[in-house]
């Protein structure tokens, strides 16, 4: 009997799609042929300079040990502080192990959390991490399909259905990827009055976009007393500090689920890159909206200006105004059915973004982020990008018979 060479777990693990497209964009940019991309969740901006000063000097300091496991505690006291600042809650910095990326950050919570076989609660469309990572966990998704008529929020009805008492975790993602929906306190709190009948279950709060948002401040979900003590939620530096290859992110945990996190985390990757700890620890430590505003305004700017140009030219595609993070996304389903001028059928959104990108504009499929019927674009480009996109945009759905 020959064995697999690659276990079950792995084997059928989906792989980034994200990544995956990014680099046939890089293939085929290598190839000589332009293309527009639209496609990544990374600011287009310069890491902050006293974020790049403080990282010059930690290096010239000329020593780099192990940091300890859980983060630089003049790290996790800004972080904490940064909390208790921005939203009023009671954080210590036992409750914060920082990490490399808040993706890891959210892998460590659901390591911590889950046993073989808890359900997930995950609203779709979700961020398409989530799925692998309570794979990964031996957790067991649990998909909630959300509507665009309430812009893809999760409702507290759908949400009192899909609890069961195998649930472990609810996910929230506010504002979220790929929608850039962001819940109001009204709607934080109704899905919260839920949770209160049923103890058993916690919050992963990921609140990575939570300085990109262009309507009103956000709600985090520790400013709600009666889940506090089962929220954990995950942040981190890749979006309002521009510094996502820099690999910094976070979780605040009740203190034995973060120590519980800080184990897992001891036995893997031993903390996070002590340069960009320092690095971090001055952007958290100055005037953090002085650091964010530019860039925000930027975005917004950007966002209304698209919503404006599809709202004229493709009403089809139901455009949604996000209240925040950078991403629009968008219903392919009305060219769902027709032929590219090469005679391709596009079934799903997959077949579009293919399609897409031979047009030379590069554009997310939704199906890693749970639905096959549409797209997402990203507006951390340059607002002359974006025009330029949205232009062959237009004109390779108008070339489709
Ligand atoms: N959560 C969401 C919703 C994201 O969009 C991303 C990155 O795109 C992450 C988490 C991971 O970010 P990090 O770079 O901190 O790992």
């Amino acid at each position: 009997m020959t064995l697999p060479r690659i276990s079950e777990r792995v084997a059928n693990l989906e792989e980034a799609q994200t990544l995956g497209m990014a680099q046939r964009v890089r293939d085929r940019r290598a190839q000589g042929k332009e293309v527009i991309s639209m496609l990544l969740g990374e600011p287009d901006f310069p890491v902050p300079l006293p974020i790049q000063e403080a990282a010059i000097a930690a290096i010239r300091e000329g020593v780099a040990p192990y940091p300890p496991v859980a983060g630089l505690l003049p790290l996790r006291e800004a972080i904490a502080h940064y909390y208790e600042r921005q939203y009023g809650v009671p954080v210590s910095p036992q409750q914060v192990v920082v990490s490399s990326g808040s993706k890891q950050a959210i892998y460590n919570t659901l390591l911590t959390l889950l046993s073989p076989g808890e359900e997930v609660i995950i609203p779709v469309p979700y961020w398409v991490s989530y799925l692998p990572l309570v794979y990964l966990a031996e957790g067991r998704p649990v998909l909630v399909p959300t509507s665009p008529q309430t812009q893809y929020r999760l409702t507290p009805e759908a949400l009192e259905k899909a609890i069961t008492p195998r649930t472990r975790v609810l996910i929230l993602n506010s504002p979220a990827n790929p929608t850039g929906t962001t819940y109001t306190r009204a709607e934080l709190s109704a899905l919260i009055e839920v949770l209160q009948n049923h103890p058993h279950v916690w919050v992963l709060s990921d609140e990575i976009y939570d300085l990109l948002s262009y309507e009103e401040r956000t709600v985090s979900a520790l400013e709600f007393e009666a889940v506090r003590d089962r929220t954990v939620v995950c942040n981190g530096f890749s979006k309002a500090f521009a510094m996502p290859g820099w690999r910094l992110g976070y979780l605040i945990a009740p203190v034995d689920i973060a120590q519980a996190a800080t184990k897992v985390q001891g036995q893997t990757t031993a903390g996070a890159n002590i340069i960009a700890q320092k690095a971090a620890l001055a952007g958290l430590s100055g005037d953090i909206e002085a650091l964010v505003a530019p860039m925000r305004k930027a975005f917004e700017q950007r966002r209304n200006a698209i919503y404006t140009y599809l709202s004229t030219h493709h009403p089809e595609m139901h455009p949604y105004k996000p209240e925040g993070a950078f991403y629009f996304f968008l219903s392919v389903a009305a060219y769902l059915g027709k032929k590219t001028p090469h005679g391709t059928l596009l079934h799903t959104a997959d077949d579009v973004a293919d399609y897409l990108l031979e047009e030379g504009v590069a554009v997310v499929p939704g199906t890693g982020f749970g639905m096959n019927t549409h797209i997402r674009i990203s507006y951390a480009v340059a607002l002359s990008e974006i025009e330029r996109g949205l232009q062959r945009l237009t004109q390779a759905l108008h070339a489709l018979a």
